[in-house]
């Protein structure tokens, strides 16, 4: 049921969801067909925490649609959708088929299959067919449990030593997509790159709007009740049990709670460091949080059209790939989404172009009103600037532009210094072991970059609430036992 604004939670549940993003849906939808009842708790105004998209009336009138988070992901998102969703919403998913590298190094369309980057790297970076599959055999073989003071820079030099051409071509997806650096371990990379070259990268055709109101629907006909507008404040834990939430002064009484806020926020803003134990918070205190991102959104007008120049293209102007410059206010590398109509065919005919780019919070943050929208302008006339190169005469067609920042993240999703990636690798120890300091909690979303994407949120919303099932069978039986 969606509940109102106004309305107040007197019920008790099996089990509160703090938060809806990809992660908090799917342990909820999960969660509510094993038969618990759920309530999910979203304190934006929508479903779907970074999944989301937003309209612009341009000048005319006219709305514009612009997709947040909908650039590619791997194809093991098929199976999880149609698991834990359904078939119509897995039958939507498409693959991405053209997509474009152009920086001072090379200019290459790929369709980002394992193949087809064999054949390139091969056939066009000058490598052995040994070397490039000794590299994805070595991939492939990685284990999460493996040494991790191997790096990417490591990798990288192990295999292709002074080829920063050939780290660009591998990395730099990853770069984008989980904000990845060289300092990052190696099985991270791994695990994410060995994801996307099972088939590609992949879609959702129809938009971010059509698949979080599917799931939307989805969640409602299996029992869950949501409340959007609806900022948890406090995780109400009683001698090391939780015993629910807190929304201001009210509490909401449930026998579990998965919290899909940040790790930071979930720790410690909603559960406190009373509530647990020292070495605990030591530890996640010392969890590194990824980086942020910017975007550029640009609305072409109605009845202007342009050619299929591919569906992602990486570009950049720095001469060298290195991950740090990718971060820079510059705006050196952006990534560019191009929507064309068949995205939405419902609609009527409307390109959109969305351009991103990595970014840190400090370079946005405490900057005074005039320089923020200085630093704003910038990356809109350099996102301009740039797709006018990609697309000779697209300039003049786009009517609606502006810009999102780290500070646009912070705001719309609470996350700690607007992270769009949640945390480094060693934030997954920290996000799992969250159950072990307080029963009946588990934290979930993205940690550890291979729980980061819309699959690796997804599907950590899976696990976690596996765990979580299993914790309240135990419970459930002790208490019949104990009557
Ligand atoms: C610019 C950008 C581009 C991206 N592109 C891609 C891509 O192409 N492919 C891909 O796979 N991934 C992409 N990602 C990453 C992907 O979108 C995220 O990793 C994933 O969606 C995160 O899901 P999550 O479950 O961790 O929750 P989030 O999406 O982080 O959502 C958390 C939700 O919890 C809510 N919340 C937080 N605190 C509270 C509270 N106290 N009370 C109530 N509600 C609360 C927030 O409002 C939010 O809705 C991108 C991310 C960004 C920022």
């Amino acid at each position: 049921m969606l509940l109102k604004r106004k309305d107040k939670i007197t019920k008790s549940y099996d089990v509160i969801v703090i938060g809806s993003g990809l992660a908090g849906m799917t342990a909820a939808n999960k969660l509510a067909r094993d038969g618990r009842s759920v309530l999910l708790l979203e304190a934006h105004n929508k479903l779907g925490g970074f999944a989301t998209w937003f309209r612009r009336n341009a000048e005319k009138g006219e709305k514009h649609i612009f997709d947040i988070s909908l650039h590619g992901f791997p194809v093991g998102m098929i199976k999880t959708c149609r698991r834990h969703w359904s078939r119509e919403i897995a039958d939507c998913i498409e693959r991405v088929d053209k997509i474009r590298f152009v920086n001072p190094q090379f200019d290459i369309s790929t369709d980002f299959t394992k193949e087809d980057y064999i054949k390139i790297l091969v056939e066009k970076f000058g490598l052995t067919e040994e070397e490039v599959t000794g590299f994805f055999k070595e991939l492939r073989e990685m284990n999460f449990y493996d040494d991790n003071s191997f790096k990417n820079a490591d990798l990288f030099e192990k295999y292709f030593p002074g080829r920063n051409d050939v780290m660009r071509f591998l990395l730099e997806p990853m770069a984008y997509a989980n904000g990845s650096t060289l300092e990052d371990e190696a099985i991270t990379f791994g695990i994410v790159f060995s994801n996307f070259m099972n088939k590609g990268a992949y879609i959702f055709r129809g938009g971010t709007d059509k698949l979080i109101g599917m799931m939307r629907d989805e969640l409602v006909s299996n029992g869950v009740d949501i409340k959007l507008h609806t900022l948890v404040n406090e995780i109400s834990v009683e001698d090391g049990v939780t015993t629910g939430v807190k929304i201001g002064d009210d509490h909401i009484s449930s026998k579990t709670v998965i919290s899909n806020s940040s790790l930071h926020n979930t720790i410690f803003k909603m559960v406190g460091e009373k509530n647990l134990s020292s070495e605990y918070v030591e530890k996640a205190r010392e969890v590194r949080i990824n980086t942020s991102s910017c975007q550029v959104f640009m609305g072409l007008k109605d009845g202007e059209s342009i050619p299929n120049v591919g569906e992602l293209i990486f570009y950049s102007d720095s001469d060298k790939f290195d991950t740090e410059l990718l971060l820079s206010p510059e705006a050196h590398s952006q990534t560019f989404s191009i929507y064309y109509p068949d995205m939405r065919p419902h609609l009527p005919q409307k390109y959109a172009i969305v351009s991103s780019m990595n970014a840190r919070y400090d370079d946005w943050a405490n900057l005074s009103p005039e320089e923020y929208e200085k630093r704003k302008d910038f990356i809109i006339e350099k996102a301009l600037l740039t797709i006018e190169k990609l697309i000779p005469g697209v300039r003049d067609k786009i009517e609606h532009v502006n810009a999102s920042t780290p500070l646009t993240i912070e705001k719309y999703t609470h996350h700690h210094f607007g992270s769009s990636f949640g945390t480094k690798f060693e934030g997954l120890e920290v996000s799992k072991d969250l159950t072990k300091e307080v029963t009946g909690l588990y934290h979930s979303g993205s940690v550890g970059i291979i729980m980061s994407g819309w699959l690796g949120a997804a599907n950590y919303g899976v696990i976690q609430a596996h765990d979580l099932n299993t914790y309240l069978d135990k419970k459930n039986s002790e208490e019949v036992n104990h009557v």
